[in-house]
């Protein structure tokens, strides 16, 4: 594939990035990670441990101190370079939380990086000093319990809570549907003037973006909802129906889309369920 994989892409002054070499139905072209600061940096999301894009990242960083390397959330294509990224760098892994010890067997999932061991976790408003630069933690939970985007400069990095190339996957049990429509109208309350993904293009119109989202959303619930109110059906059958032509690849992950919605209309006394089948309320 014709990507930048591993050349450092300067974004505007203080942001550039780094691309991994993952592709997949899920990564887009990979994992974009960032350097933001000039004198001084922090790593955002070093990605999958892969010598040649630590490679790539150690030659990006050259001769500067990394103060912070930083993940928004602890999925596999995300955080676990943090450890390698650190014995190299000597910097500390400060950022989201670890997904706590008692919901590390039912609520993780098989991408999700087992191993994170941050030496500093931030919560929703706290920051650290880049260069000067003030990063802020803003807590949007929704993709991951513990999803965090890291606002800089006027810019947002968000991670995988929105991306710049498809819909984000909210996978229960961890993926909340209810929490991600809270942290997208978070972001509307923002006056972010541009968003910079770990997956996709950057996103230079992120109210109308954000908008767009939710609406997405809106229309897809109301969709499961018609679907379950003409007659009790499964899961496979709602995908089978709201996904028309859906590459194969992304079935599962639609399942988990569809699991997501029916559980927040169920919380919200909606829908039912009966074993496999689920009807309107
Ligand atoms: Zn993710």
């Amino acid at each position: 594939m014709d990507a930048p994989y591993a050349k450092l892409e300067q974004l505007e002054p203080g942001i550039a990035r780094v691309l991994a070499h993952n592709p997949s139905a899920f990564t887009y072209y990979g994992t974009q990670t960032y350097l933001i600061g000039t004198d001084e940096l922090a790593v955002v999301d070093p990605g999958p441990d892969l010598p040649e894009h630590l490679d790539a990242l150690e030659a990006a960083i050259g001769a500067r101190s990394v103060v912070a390397i930083m993940c928004t959330h602890t999925h596999r294509d995300h955080s676990p370079a943090s450890r390698p990224l650190a014995e190299r760098t000597g910097a500390p892994i400060i950022g989201c939380a670890p997904l706590a010890l008692e919901t590390a067997g039912p609520r993780a999932d098989a991408s999700f990086d087992g191993d994170y061991a941050p030496d500093r976790q931030l919560r929703d408003g706290d920051s650290l000093e880049i260069d000067g630069t003030n990063v802020t933690a803003v807590a949007t939970p929704g993709h991951t319990s513990n999803h965090l985007c890291f606002a800089y400069q006027g810019a947002l990095l968000t991670g995988d809570h929105v991306m710049g190339w498809s819909t984000t996957v909210v996978f229960p049990p961890d993926g909340d549907m209810g929490a991600y429509m809270r942290s997208l109208d978070k972001l509307r309350q923002r006056e972010d003037r541009v968003y910079y993904p770990a997956h996709g293009p950057a996103v230079t119109n992120p109210q109308q973006y954000v908008r767009h989202l939710a609406g997405h959303r809106m229309q897809r619930e109301k969709q499961i909802l018609k679907l379950v109110a003409e007659r009790p059906r499964t899961i496979p059958d709602i995908v089978a129906n709201a996904y028309p032509g859906l590459d194969p690849r992304l079935v599962i992950a639609a399942g988990g889309s569809v699991l997501a919605h029916l559980l927040d209309l169920q919380r919200r006394g909606l829908v039912e369920q009966q074993e496999e089948l689920w009807t309107a309320a």
